[in-house]
């Protein structure tokens, strides 16, 4: 019998939470689904990637509105991903930001990602036929951006990659506080199709550098001390490296992906298998993680034909 595709699924709707984390910071978040991160300047907000759909982008701001009535003037992509970012006309803002490497990924996958993780997750694209296209960003950057929101000093920062090419996280030096993106997850499984598993252990190390005190990951709760923290970096770099290390020894004797990938979801379920989307992740976790151990040092794309065929050679 084969499972479910992906997260086909799971249709059990999640409890949304809105956590302070300052008088400056929120984290929108939702057992495991992905969050938002809100950031309040003195005179406008930034909302750091916007839900899958302009409908449930509303939600966001419903609790935007419970805390502040100043306007949505940027929002930040994390990275390229639909189900992040394809809410985005919902805030109509000013400016839409991401790095230079993640417009170049919408120029050149966004359409077959949509496409993709529209049939990949049905529940988190709730009224779908309100997305108006691709989000397309109104300015980029390389590397290092600051705005300044009035006094409040916001840094988005591209630290080295792993969850995708293009990933940035935004920095609130004066308080501490990181929103990380997919690059770290809390509870819920690390995607890894579209990774780059050779940098993002040291990507990791350098988001700990910063010495968060608190922290939005990707999925899953707020981190808000610095305990905990510590852990969202420690065992989301745990499950990256453990998956590579499994998939590597496979390639190394010469095993075939689907042999490669039974062995290595048998030696990642007992620890990881309880976070959310773990059986959804592995199979394209584990086929990227053989083409970058083997032939593909860049991420190759996954189109909705390929995400199936791909799933019916390792599931059935
Ligand atoms: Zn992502």
């Amino acid at each position: 019998m084969t499972k479910v595709f992906a997260s086909q699924a799971d249709l059990q709707q999640k409890k949304v939470s809105f956590t302070r984390l300052s008088d400056n910071a929120y984290a929108y978040t939702a057992e495991g689904d992905p969050n938002t991160g809100v950031i309040i300047g003195d005179d406008a907000v930034m909302v750091i990637d916007t839900q899958a759909t302009p409908v449930m982008a509303q939600d966001v701001i419903r609790h935007i509105r419970t805390v502040t009535d100043k306007p949505v003037k940027y929002v930040l992509m994390s990275h390229y991903h639909a189900v992040r970012v394809l809410g985005a006309s919902a805030y109509a803002a000013q400016q839409v930001i991401p790095s230079q490497d993640t417009y170049d990924l919408i120029a050149e996958r966004g359409a077959q990602d949509m496409q993709s993780e529209i049939e990949r997750f049905p529940r988190l694209f709730q009224a779908v036929e309100t997305i108006p296209g691709l989000t397309w960003p109104t300015l980029t950057f390389k590397g290092e951006m600051t705005l300044w929101l009035g006094k409040l000093e916001v840094k988005l920062l591209q630290l080295g990659r792993g969850h995708t090419k293009g990933d940035t996280v935004a920095w609130l030096p004066q308080q501490k506080i990181l929103f990380s993106g997919d690059l770290v997850e809390f509870g819920a499984t690390p995607y890894a199709g579209d990774a780059y598993f050779r940098n993002w252990p040291a990507t990791l190390d350098n988001l700990a550098a910063l010495q968060p005190a608190k922290l939005v990951p990707g999925r899953g709760v707020a981190l808000t001390t610095p305990e905990m923290v510590r852990s969202g970096l420690a065992e989301t770099r745990a499950f990256v490296s453990e998956l590579y290390a499994s998939v590597r020894a496979g390639a190394a004797a010469g095993k075939d992906l689907r042999t490669t990938y039974k062995e290595t979801h048998a030696a990642l379920k007992p620890k990881y298998g309880q976070w959310v989307i773990f059986d959804h992740c592995m199979p394209f976790n584990v086929t990227r993680a053989l083409d970058e151990a083997t032939q593909f040092p860049e991420p190759r794309i996954w189109t909705a034909a390929r995400d199936k065929a791909m799933w019916e050679s390792l599931e059935s």
